[in-house]
């Protein structure tokens, strides 16, 4: 039964006049749907709006992912293609609009996070065998190979940016938007959503997402945050208004050899796979920053994650480090609610820079 249809049967109707205004509103529209995007499924969720509205919104979205995919795929060939090439030869050209916003906001992440979010280090990623629709096959590059790129320490400072024109300054130079694309991705759709007169809606891409507005009952969003197992929850949070939230964790792309685990997220310090830290979930406005963040955290580890965050700006950060322990602000603790908080030694950091 509607929230209105319990409210009509107790109230008069005076009453129930002021109660519209008051919270105990009708229930409002849902629309859910879920396509193919950045090689994931994303869902997404529309409320307060009509059905032709909330599929047309759902097809837009969808192609716009499906471009965004095909400008910045790593490895097929596309306009990051285009520029990967052109960095190498140290000649100036034209930046293609779509790479170009990706390129300034990497180089202030990259500077923000001490480096240690570093999309310019495309050959690590494709010499660890990353660069593949399917890396479980694959097995670790030899350490020379290791040891020249990240001797060579190509950076997003070694690209020079001239109004519209780009020049490579580093051969090694060759940029991967895997750790911030989605993020990107999901902040010009959420723009999207509102230009449209869509307030209340999730665009949730396998667990990384952002929110904004409310539920259909009115109440604030429930959000899960991933397990560092990759199945299952850990917590959940609630968010009302415009908030992201990211997980980078070891278990989304990994190969094993020689009885040893690899994974994905590559400490541009050491050329190697990051250690210490089995997942990192963080809560920001924007997904671009919340998915460099996230990134970027996973990396400084445990030790070192509270100066980063800082660094950049972060209000919210969970870790849970390799030999067990969560970590957390005492901001994010007042909002996560862990499934089973007794089975965690959790350990708080001083509080972080608090939410304007
Ligand atoms: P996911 O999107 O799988 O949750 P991330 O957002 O952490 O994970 O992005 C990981 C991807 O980013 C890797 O697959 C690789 O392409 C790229 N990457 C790995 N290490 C770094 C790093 N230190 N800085 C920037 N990009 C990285
Ligand atoms: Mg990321």
């Amino acid at each position: 039964m509607s929230s209105l249809a319990t409210c009509q049967r107790y109230l008069p109707i005076t009453l129930l006049l002021g109660l519209l205004f008051t919270g105990c509103s009708p229930e409002q529209t849902r629309y859910d749907t879920r396509f193919l995007a950045f090689g994931t499924l994303m869902d997404l969720t529309i409320v307060g709006v009509g059905s032709d509205l909330a599929a047309h919104a759902a097809q837009v979205l969808e192609s716009d992912f499906a471009e965004m995919h095909r400008s910045w795929h790593a490895w097929d060939p596309g306009p990051l293609g285009y520029v990967n090439k052109m960095l190498k030869t140290g000649e100036q050209f034209s930046a293609p609009p779509a790479v170009l916003p990706l390129i300034r906001l990497g180089q202030t992440l990259s500077l923000s996070s001490e480096g240690l979010f570093n999309p310019a280090i495309g050959e690590l990623i494709d010499a660890w065998g990353f660069h593949s629709n399917d890396p479980s096959g694959s097995r670790p590059p030899p350490t020379e190979t290791i040891a020249h790129l990240v001797q060579q320490n190509p950076n997003m400072q070694d690209i020079e940016i001239d109004g519209l024109l780009l020049r490579g300054k580093n051969p090694a130079l060759k940029l991967d938007f895997g750790a911030f694309g989605k993020g990107f991705g999901i902040d010009l759709a959420v723009t999207r959503l509102k230009e449209m007169g869509i307030s209340n809606a999730i665009v949730n891409a396998g667990g990384d997402l952002r929110a904004i507005g409310r539920r259909e009952t009115g109440e604030p969003w429930r959000i899960a945050i991933r397990h560092p197992d990759g199945d299952g929850i850990l917590g959940s949070l609630e968010i009302a208004g415009d908030a992201s939230v990211f997980t980078s964790g070891n278990y989304e792309r990994q190969f094993t050899w020689e009885g040893k685990r690899y994974h994905h997220i590559i400490d541009p310090r050491s050329g190697y796979p990051a250690q210490g830290t089995r997942s990192v979930t963080v809560i920001h406005h924007d997904s671009t920053t919340a998915d460099a963040a996230a990134t970027a955290l996973f990396v400084a580890g445990p030790d070192n994650w509270y100066r980063i965050a800082r660094r950049m700006g972060i209000h919210y950060v969970l870790l849970i480090s390799e030999n067990g322990e969560l970590q957390m602000n005492p901001e994010m603790q007042t909002r996560v609610k862990l499934v089973d908080e007794a089975s965690w030694k959790i350990r708080l950091s001083p509080a972080l820079n608090p939410e304007p």
